[in-house]
C-alpha cells in the first residue's frame, strides 16, 4: 500500500516545493506534464546524439505574448565544450536552459542538437540527453539512496555509491546510522543547500547525459563547500557539452566561450581574456567580484 501512495505523496511534495519557489526542473518535468502546449510532433523520431553539438540560432522567446524575453540569441557549443552564461538577475540565463530542455517553445529562430531541431524529436529522448543540476534541488520524502537514483530507478547500489563518491557526498551518507536508507526531505533529515546540490550532482552522474546544464547556486555556500562542489562539477562536466550559468566568475574563467546577457540580449562574448580586454560589462563585473573577494579575505584575516 505504501508503494501505491508514494507517487501521490511525491506529487504533493513537488507542488509544495514549487509553491515555495524551489523548482527542480527535472523533477517537475519528470512527474507532471505542466505545459500541455508542448507535445511531440506526430511520428517524431528520437533525438540521435552523436557529439552533442548544441546550437541556438537567432532565438526569440516570450513567456507571455506581450513581453519578449530573449532577443536574437545565437551561440554554438561544440561537442565537449563549455559555454558560460553570465549576467545580472532577470537577464534570461535560466530561460535559455528551460528552452533547451523544451519546457517552452520559442517564437523565432531554432535550437538544434547535432543538427536536429529539438521541436522535431521526442521530448523523452531530448530530456534523456540533458542533465540539469539546478539552483535548488527538490528532495522527495524518501531515502537518500532513492533520491540519488531518482531518474535511474534501475541503478544498482554500487552505481549509486559510485555516483555519490563522484559528487563527494558518499562519506557524509555513510556516516549516518542508516546510511543510504536515511530518510530525507520534509519529514526526514533536512540537508543543507550544499548537500542538496551534491545529491543533484550524484543524480546527474548516474544519469550520465551527453549534455549538461549547471545552474550555479546563488546562495552563498561556505568556501570549503563551494570548492568541493566545484571539484565535483568539474568532474561531471569533463568531456560533456556543458552550459554553465555562473554567478561567481572565478568558476568559469576556463570556459571555451562566455556570453554576457543583459535584458534578454547577448551584450558581449568571448573568452575570459577577450572579455577583460574588451573592458566592458564583464570586465566591470570581474573587477567588482575581485574587490569583494579581497574584502572577504581581509575580513577573515582580522
Ligand atoms: P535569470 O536566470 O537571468 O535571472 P530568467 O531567465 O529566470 O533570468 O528570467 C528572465 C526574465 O523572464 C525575467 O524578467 C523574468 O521575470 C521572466 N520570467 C521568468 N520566468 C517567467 C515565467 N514563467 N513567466 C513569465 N515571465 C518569466
Ligand atoms: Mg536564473
Amino acid at each position: 500500500l505504501a508503494q501505491l501512495f508514494r507517487p501521490l505523496d511525491m506529487l504533493g511534495m513537488v507542488f509544495r516545493e514549487i509553491k515555495q519557489g524551489l523548482i527542480d526542473m527535472e523533477a517537475m518535468f519528470g512527474l507532471i506534464d505542466t505545459n500541455a502546449e508542448i507535445s511531440d510532433a506526430p511520428g517524431a523520431p528520437d533525438l540521435i546524439v552523436s557529439g552533442a553539438h548544441v546550437r541556438f540560432s537567432h532565438v526569440d522567446f516570450s513567456y507571455e505574448p506581450r513581453r519578449q524575453i530573449l532577443h536574437d540569441v545565437s551561440f554554438d557549443v561544440a561537442p565537449g565544450k563549455k559555454l558560460a552564461i553570465v549576467g545580472h538577475s532577470g537577464a534570461g540565463k535560466s530561460t535559455i536552459s528551460r528552452i533547451l530542455y523544451r519546457f517552452y517553445d520559442i517564437s523565432g529562430g531554432a535550437v538544434t542538437i547535432d543538427g536536429q531541431d529539438i521541436r522535431a524529436v521526442t521530448q523523452d529522448s531530448l530530456r534523456r540527453a540533458i542533465g540539469i543540476v539546478p539552483q535548488d534541488t527538490v528532495l522527495f520524502n524518501d531515502t537518500i539512496g532513492y533520491n540519488i537514483a531518482y531518474g535511474r530507478p534501475d541503478a544498482s547500489q554500487a552505481e549509486i555509491e559510485a555516483a555519490a563518491q563522484g559528487a563527494q557526498i558518499d562519506s557524509f551518507i555513510k556516516a549516518m546510522p542508516d546510511g543510504y536508507n536515511t530518510m530525507v526531505g520534509e519529514r526526514g533529515l533536512k540537508l543543507s543547500g550544499g548537500e542538496k546540490q551534491r545529491v543533484a550532482i550524484a543524480r546527474t552522474i548516474l544519469k550520465d547525459p551527453p549534455i549538461l546544464i549547471l545552474d550555479e547556486a546563488t546562495s552563498a555556500l561556505d568556501s570549503a563547500t563551494e570548492a568541493e562542489i566545484q571539484t565535483a562539477l568539474a568532474g561531471v562536466a569533463q568531456s560533456r557539452t556543458t552550459l554553465v550559468i555562473a554567478h561567481r566568475l572565478s568558476t568559469i574563467t576556463d570556459a571555451d566561450e562566455i556570453i554576457v546577457m543583459g535584458a534578454g540580449r547577448i551584450l558581449e562574448r568571448g573568452t575570459h581574456a577577450d572579455l577583460l580586454a574588451q573592458d566592458g560589462v564583464y570586465a566591470e563585473m570581474w573587477a567588482l567580484q575581485q574587490a569583494e573577494a579581497e574584502a572577504e579575505t581581509r575580513a577573515a584575516a582580522e
